[in-house]
């Protein structure tokens, strides 16, 4: 019989599970081991194999391919045993690319999939009575599960009991609006739409609470049953990426037009076919910067990797590029901004007035405490003045004050019964229960004090200014209310419950600012960017905290949520500029106040962790959800997960984001500039002294071989201590902006006519074209390595330390120890054309390849290009 057609107690007898303390430790082993995991089954991944070939589809490894393979058919008419060293060194050096691509897709994988697994999803199952929060992969059938509001339901379950729970199915019903669910059995042709009593993988809780039992995991959930293989390996290209590809597509065209030129000299001159051929073509695989997009992802997962170890996980690549960008940040208070340590430490009553909480409060303020706590949810224990909170601050607060006056809140509990709950939400503001006090019932409301005193009898002025008073001191401020009812409800509604009620009382709780947070502030001031905050709170509270945080400076204004609603687009638009605290908002503001910005051309980063926050998750630039509070719901619509709850991890991941945009512009301009100067030599070299200034090997080995390595590790430099002094990157800025362009040519020709001159000096003066290659070789390859220190930073190199990258000085190393291989060792120097020089041109060589650095140096002193 299905799960839903069903009666509990059938039902847990059949998955042979406990309702109240669930399954136990010998039955979840015996049916993981039967039925695996909880998961959908993934698309195979590639093999390294698979990977390897892929390498291959490169235009220009294919055209390399080609030359080698016609270089080859040569060596065999000629029959001498050096025509092979060519294609096959060739074809060595292909292998070797191939291979550490493979190698470098691999490392990007595995710190992608690392942080995959942190925002796994969770599940807070019972087993052998004990509640607690475990991987959603590892949950069995006949599991029993608690969920709540925003949370991702991770596997087909039966509602054993719930309260007011709604459930948004769109993923597997297409049905956008929440359903109500509940535990009642429901017909069995019914539709999965109208399967009230189940809760369906991969679909969320939207309101209410619910206990379940799990009926079905994995591939046999219904979203198993339509969800093709899941495709982890979605190609998240960043625009960066793209544009990159794009100019990387555009250069190639430039290359082989060159080539086709060089060829054409080359014809002209007469020279040999098979040498301009091979030249033509190591040159346009010098000349295409293959390596930039593989480059560039490689320094955005080291960048992801570093953001995660200070607990920002991002969860799509464009969002670190984005980060760099970001100038609103829009964040939360209550946790974000502030400890969230609330501490209870006023209290009112009409009739007593103001009243300090202590271990010893008035029979009134016990009443108000007892009431609170009765409209609470969460656990409080006080070991040696050790408090531990388990659930929402803002009511184990109230909880801790209540044991601190000696109450028992077992006793209390036992007087008055829990019968039903309306939850909290933060666009109502209020939460309400009922308890059974007697034989009679009590209606207990709590919540915001401006919201509730709209449903109470008395009148609100006097209490209002008490509100105002307490939140002017940065509380936050919480009122309590109540009424009678002789009969319990048919059908309690939020309509019916909260109003006719009488106001109790308030109570007002500390809850102080975070220090980092100011720190941060401070930080995003200098930045450029304009930190705001919305929240909840009352707009005195939230003004008090934003003025002693530095968000809310002299001119700027704090608005409410129910003003915000009286003004129209443009008043908004006019006035948008000043205002840095949003008080008393609804989520739903959120989303005006995030497109507001954008229309100003903003990019803006905003907070959340309820289910309703979503939205402006996703409308916003860069979605941080929280990691601690946040639902599931918030995280999945995120871009950025904060694990600390932190707006300084939010600011430091601004800065993680524009580091790595500038360690990309590094890269991007060492190698562009490295092509252009191979280019530059190549062409003006055949024009000038009708020669190929190197021979294909030669060139291949430096743009294959010894320059990649620097570029990997230039992406790798530590972020410059100003990269927070700036105003934010626009995002359609280009990366050539900021004389980058200028730097590349000027590079370009720097390498292109040190190398030729070397080429022209050697050649003339010994009177050989190998020894010309040998010094242009020389040059060419120690001058790029030398430049890569260049590129480091827009200061002074003796400003930053020289020595002070290490991945750089051990790929400068490799780079040289690979460059004197083949310049120093005899046979290899043969193979690759090349022969050994008088001592003093090795010195000329390293003096010419050193002059970049002082050029640069002098370039830098008068800020001309930087
Ligand atoms: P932020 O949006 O910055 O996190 P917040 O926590 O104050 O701030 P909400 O959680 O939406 O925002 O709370 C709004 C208001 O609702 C609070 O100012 C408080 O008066 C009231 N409130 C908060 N938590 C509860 C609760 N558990 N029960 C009843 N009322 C609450």
């Amino acid at each position: 019989m299905k799960a839903y057609h069903m009666s509990i107690d059938d039902l847990s007898k059949q998955l042979q599970t406990n309702l109240e303390t669930g399954l136990n430790a010998s039955q979840v082993e015996k049916r993981q081991k039967q039925d695996g995991e909880n998961k959908l089954e993934e698309a195979k991944k590639k093999t390294n194999l698979e990977k390897f070939i892929d390498q291959f589809k490169d235009a220009m490894i294919i055209i390399l391919l080609i030359a080698a393979a016609i270089s080859f058919g040569l060596a065999f008419q000629e029959k001498e045993s050096s025509a092979f060293f060519e294609p096959l060194l060739i074809l060595f050096i292909v292998i070797v690319n191939a291979i550490m691509g493979v190698f470098q897709e691999n490392k990007a994988e595995k710190s992608l999939a690392a942080l995959m697994s942190l925002s796994s999803p969770k599940a807070r199952v019972i087993r052998d009575g004990q509640e607690s929060l475990i991987d959603a992969k590892e949950l069995v059938v006949g599991d029993l599960i608690q969920l709540e509001a925003g949370d991702f339901i991770p596997a087909d379950a039966r509602i054993i009991s719930s309260s007011s729970l709604k459930s948004e199915e769109s993923a597997l019903t297409g049905e956008s609006v929440p359903v109500d669910k509940s535990p009642e059995i429901v017909e069995e042709n019914a539709t999965i739409g109208d399967r009230k009593n189940m809760l369906y993988s991969g679909c969320s809780i939207t309101y209410g609470t619910a206990k379940a039992i799990v009926t079905d995991i994995g591939m046999q959930t219904e979203m198993g049953k339509i969800a093709h293989l899941l495709n982890n390996e979605e190609d998240d290209k960043t625009p960066l990426q793209e544009k990159l590809a794009e100019l990387g597509r555009k250069l190639g065209m430039m290359a082989i037009a060159i080539c086709i030129v060089i060829f054409a000299i080359g014809l002209w001159y007469g020279m040999p076919i098979i040498e301009i051929f091979m030249t033509s073509v190591s040159l346009a695989v010098s000349a295409i910067p293959e390596g930039l997009p593989v480059i560039v992802t490689i320094v955005l997962s080291i960048g992801v990797g570093k953001m995660a170890q200070r607990n920002a996980i991002v969860k799509k690549l464009p969002a670190v590029e984005t980060l760099g960008s970001t100038s609103i940040i829009c964040s939360d208070k209550t946790g974000t901004l502030t400890q969230n340590k609330m501490t209870l430490i006023k209290a009112y009553i009409p009739k007593l007035g103001l009243e300090d909480i202590s271990n010893h409060n008035s029979p009134l303020v016990l009443k108000l405490l007892k009431y609170g706590t009765l409209c609470s949810n969460g656990s409080v224990t006080i070991d040696n003045e050790k408090e531990e909170h388990i659930g929402d601050p803002t009511e184990t607060s109230i909880i801790a004050a209540t044991i601190k006056n000696h109450i028992s809140l077992d006793e209390l509990h036992q007087q008055y019964p829990r019968l039903f709950e309306l939850p909290f939400d933060s666009n109502r503001k209020l939460m309400s229960v009922i308890v059974k006090e007697g034989d009679h019932y009590l209606v207990i409301t709590k919540g915001a004090c401006d919201e509730l005193i709209k449903r109470c009898i008395e009148s609100q002025d006097e209490i209002l200014s008490i509100t105002e008073q307490l939140s002017q001191q940065a509380l936050r401020v919480l009122a309590v209310a109540y009424k009678r009812l002789d009969t319990f409800p048919d059908n309690p509604t939020i309509e019916s419950l909260e109003c006719d009620l009488t106001f109790l009382g308030l109570v007002g709780m500390i809850d102080p600012p975070r220090q980092e947070a100011k720190e941060a502030v401070a930080t995003c001031l200098k930045a450029g960017i304009k930190p705001i905050m919305i929240t909840g709170d009352h707009i005195t509270t939230a003004s008090a905290i934003a003025k002693e945080l530095g968000i809310m400076q002299e001119n700027d204004e704090a608005i409410t949520g129910s003003e915000l609603a009286t003004l129209s687009d443009e008043q908004f638009q006019q006035r948008i500029q000043n205002i840095s605290v949003y008080a008393r908002v609804s989520p739903e503001d959120k989303i005006r106040v995030v497109k507001a910005w954008q229309k100003q051309n903003a990019i803006v980063s905003m907070t959340g962790d309820g289910v309703n926050d979503a939205p402006a998750l996703k409308a916003s630039d860069i979605g941080c959800a929280m990691g601690i509070t946040g639902t599931d719901v918030a995280k999945g619509a995120a871009d950025l997960t904060l694990m600390d709850d932190n707006f300084a991890t939010i600011v430091a991941a601004v800065k993680q984001g524009r580091g790595i945009y500038q360690n990309i512009r590094k890269t991007v301009g060492y190698l562009l500039g490295t092509n252009i100067g191979e280019v530059l030599l190549v062409f003006v070299a055949m024009l000038v002294f009708k020669q190929a200034p190197l021979l294909s090997m030669q060139l291949l080995w430096v743009n294959l071989v010894t320059d990649g390595m620097p570029a990997i590790a230039l992406g790798m430099e530590a972020i410059e201590n100003d990269v927070m002094d700036e105003s934010p990157r626009p995002k359609d800025e280009s990366i050539f902006a900021h004389h980058l362009g200028e730097r590349i040519i000027l590079q370009g020709f720097l390498f292109g006519g040190l190398s030729l001159f070397a080429f022209w000096f050697a050649q003339t003066t010994l009177h050989s074209l190998t020894a010309g290659r040998t010094l242009c070789f020389m040059v060419l390859s120690l001058s790029q390595v030398f430049q890569s220190y260049n590129m480091r930073s827009h200061l002074s190199l003796f400003k930053i330390g020289v020595f002070t990258n290490h991945y750089l000085n051990k790929a400068a190393l490799v780079s040289f120890a690979l460059m004197a291989i083949v310049l120093f060792i005899p046979p290899l120097a043969t193979i690759f054309g090349l022969t050994f020089l008088p001592f003093s041109y090795y010195l000329i060589g390293l003096g010419l390849s050193m002059s970049p650095i002082l050029i640069i140096e002098i370039f830098k002193f008068f800020h001309i290009l930087h």
